[in-house]
């Protein structure tokens, strides 16, 4: 009868580790989504902006002053436009094209029926 008990006993504590785990690995997930969503922040670079006005319609995230001219600089080479800088070479605009590819990945995944399952079941 004594091992019944330790058994139940064990099998709790084994459920109670891996309910923390898992509420840390969806607590991860749920960090490493958010990034770039702060209304108080370039969503590129991270630096704290204070957005005076609503960003312009053509920018798909609000962007701090240098990243908007960046991307705009970005969305013009993309259309055939010259190099604006020296840096403004296929691996920059790599980074761009990725960056948006990847905030675009986010947003999917966090409308999706999985996400939202995770944080429900997760997330307190
Ligand atoms: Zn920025």
């Amino acid at each position: 009868m004594a091992e019944v008990i330790d058994l139940k006993g064990r099998k709790s504590k084994e459920r109670r580790i891996a309910e923390g785990r898992d509420r840390r690995r969806a607590q991860a997930v749920a960090s490493a989504l958010s990034c770039g969503l702060c209304p108080r922040r370039c969503a590129h670079c991270g630096q704290a902006v204070e957005f005076v006005a609503a960003p312009p319609a053509e920018m798909p995230y609000p962007f701090c002053e240098v990243c908007q001219e960046e991307y705009q600089a970005f969305r013009r080479l993309e259309k055939g436009g010259e190099p604006e800088a020296f840096w403004h070479t296929p691996q920059w605009a790599g980074t761009w094209r990725n960056w948006l590819a990847y905030m675009q990945a986010n947003q999917e995944f966090r409308g999706s029926p999985a996400f939202l399952k995770l944080m429900e079941e997760h997330l307190d």
